[in-house]
């Protein structure tokens, strides 16, 4: 992946939701009359149900280009003709289907794919049985594949535990209408994603099925039959998640379209953990737009939303203070085990990040972020968060990115239409601002990105330690601060080739181990930032712009710079280049140096080394200078391409 190295900003057509999508597929299968669906999702999930009803005998006529669907149903219960149904790795089709056929009449096998075949099918299969019907779990017990001998099921009241997935209790609303005494549903435990249970009911009554709650734990399902209708799916609300995620990453402002808070789709509870955030939404009619700010910190329960989990987990990389997300235990037996899958993926990244019985805690700190070769365990949603990390971290490799093809084959294609360009960036200034701490690279990075862009080069940090040295010269203390801001405003800097004082040369001066000591301090006191920063804005300006170096260049200086990067590195590895440069001082002595300098320039009222916004996080660590220098270059080339 390549960075965006700036706001990510744009409107994004999400696909129809696959929940939506499968649901409506079944209904309109079992529907007397012909059901016209638009919005669809052509996806692998989808496929899958569209596969199995087919096979069912269904008619559907397939609009791929037009996103629309019509499908003339069965009319009542399916006839089963000895096939093995193929539900690929949909937990929805499997879980949707099973109490469908087991309404209908003959011998079936329900299969998938070996993904699928781990996933749980226990509960199901034990509410199956208790209604009377015969099941027959040819390979591992509580699992797919499953051989049915259907015939028809006489309903009544049946008890289902929905702790591990919502799925079991949908498709048994769905199969209830076809029982012949209907169907009164009983959930044991605490239901997961329990607006999933509300969407299936909202298709159900779409279809012409209601279905009634006597408390919050039955439901009672009459007896009855699913009528034709024309009905719109909505845009994917966990599809979404990723952009609204991208937005709050990059600092950026993005629309999806399609989506609002009337949703019937539970994700869309993740923007409002977004505005907790620190986000800046607005819900609009039929779309929704999420401005990133900062990222705070906060606890979130995404029990009823969990496929958005790792989504979150994602964003809390980049934020201000811990994130924790809670009630998602079972997100263990989705496609793979989500919450082991992030914890080692994120840890790559070199975010720390704990596994929890119930969830995630994520510790962030941007300093440490680095690129990684992702695994993505044939998870869709794996390699759609984690490449979220992508737009802001180089080096990042997402392996089996297909597997998206799940629930979102043009994911990475909607992606990149989010990728700013500079001239479509009003206010940008031709600057590449270079912040980072003492030892990340920095000088001879930007030295060198500027010759290989052919761009002026300006050492912001030459222009404090200048001052420092000025002060040395003079016989003024470095501690009063109105004499050293004096001193700033009359003393004439000249930074070239060599670096002049009021005339005379100060080269190798301003790099001793006196001046290291003092340039913090200089730096820290505002009245010479005042003074300093306008004069560096001048100088960039004057020249139209060129390769700026520093600690507060895409925070304060230049904010609006067209790119931003912050460098860093392990502090042993910086010490250790440091100790290299000049043998002044012993490594020990460096590596003390170095975090002292960290902790003043970090925490510093007036203008603190911070990640600025957007910026690319970019850890040199194991990096020669060469590489960082030609990543920069191709991530600058690809904002001024045209
Ligand atoms: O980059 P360099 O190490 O030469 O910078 C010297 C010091 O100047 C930094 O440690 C920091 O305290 C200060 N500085 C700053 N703002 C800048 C550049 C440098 O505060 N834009």
């Amino acid at each position: 992946m390549t960075p965006f190295g700036a706001a990510g900003t744009g409107s994004v057509q999400v696909p129809g939701s696959k929940s939506h999508t499968n649901r409506a597929l079944l209904c309109a299968a079992l529907a007397e009359g012909t059901s016209r669906l638009s919005g669809v999702l052509f996806a692998d999930d989808t496929k899958a149900m569209l596969g199995a009803i087919k096979s069912l005998g269904v008619e559907v006529e397939e609009n791929p280009s037009e996103l629309t669907l019509e499908i003339t149903g069965l009319g009542g219960r399916p006839r089963l003709n000895e096939s093995v149904i193929d539900c690929r790795s949909s937990g929805t089709t499997s879980r949707f289907l099973l109490p469908v056929l087991a309404t209908g009449h003959g011998p079936a096998t329900l299969d998938g794919s070996q993904q699928l075949r781990s996933r749980p099918f226990a509960e199901q299969i034990a509410a199956l049985r208790s209604l009377g019907c015969s099941l027959e779990e040819t390979a591992a017990q509580g699992g797919l594949p499953i051989k049915i001998q259907a015939d028809g099921l006489a309903g009544g009241e049946v008890e289902i535990t929905a702790d591990t997935s919502s799925q079991f209790v949908s498709g048994l609303l769905m199969a209830a209408p076809l029982c012949d005494e209907g169907l009164t549903l009983k959930l044991l435990g605490t239901p997961v994603s329990r607006p999933y249970i509300d969407m299936t009911i909202e298709v159900m009554r779409d279809f012409g099925i209601e279905v009634t709650n006597l408390d919050e734990s039955t439901y009672v399902v009459p007896p009855s039959g699913y009528r034709a209708t024309a009905l719109e799916i909505e845009p994917d609300a966990t599809a979404a998640s990723y952009f609204f995620g991208a937005a709050v990453i990059t600092q950026g402002k993005v629309r999806v379209d399609g989506l609002d808070e009337r949703s019937i789709q539970g994700d869309i509870q993740f923007v409002s953990v977004l505005e907790d955030l620190g986000a800046k939404v607005t819900w609009g009619d039929r779309f929704i737009e999420v401005e990133g700010d900062h990222i705070g910190g906060g606890s979130f329960d995404l029990r009823h939303f969990s496929d958005t989990a790792q989504t979150l987990a994602a964003v809390a990389a980049f934020a201000d203070s811990e994130v924790e997300i809670t009630g998602i235990g079972f997100i263990r037996a989705k496609e793979t085990n989500r919450l082991t899958a992030m914890t080692t993926e994120l840890s790559k990244c070199g975010v720390e990040i704990i596994e929890k019985p119930d969830g995630l805690l994520v510790r962030p700190n941007k300093w440490l972020l680095r690129g990684a070769t992702i695994n993505t365990y044939d998870d869709h949603r794996m390699a759609m968060s984690m490449s979220l990390l992508g737009l802001r971290v180089p080096r990042m490799e997402v392996l089996d990115p297909d597997c998206v093809n799940k629930t979102f084959p043009e994911f990475f294609d909607r992606l990149e239409e989010l990728r700013p360009r500079a001239q479509e960036r009003s206010g940008v200034t031709s600057v590449i601002a270079i912040d980072g701490p003492a030892g990340s690279g920095k000088s001879t990075v930007a030295q060198r990105l500027a010759a290989e862009l052919h761009l002026p080069h300006f050492d912001t940090g030459a222009m404090y330690r200048a001052v420092a040295v000025a002060a040395v010269r003079a016989g003024v203390d470095i501690e009063d601060a109105d004499a050293v801001t004096k001193l700033a405003r009359e003393t004439n800097i000249e930074i070239h080739e060599r670096i002049l004082i009021d005339g005379v040369d100060a080269t190798e001066d301003i790099r001793s181990a006196d001046a290291n000591q003092m340039v913090s301090v200089v730096a820290a006191n505002t009245q010479v930032r005042q003074v300093l920063v306008p004069r560096q804005r001048e100088w960039a300006t004057s020249l139209g712009g060129g390769v700026m170096e520093g600690r507060d260049i895409g925070t304060e200086v230049f904010p609006d710079a067209l790119l931003k990067v912050f460098l860093t590195a392990d502090l042993s590895i910086r010490a250790e280049r440091r100790f290299n440069e000049s043998s002044e001082q012993t490594l020990e002595s460096v590596l003390e140096d170095l975090k002292r300098r960290d902790q003043i320039d970090s925490t510093r009222q007036d203008s603190p080394l911070l990640v600025a916004p957007g910026a690319i996080i970019f850890d040199s660590s194991g990096l020669s200078i060469e590489d960082v220098v030609s990543d920069l270059a191709t991530i600058f080339r690809g904002l001024v391409a045209g």
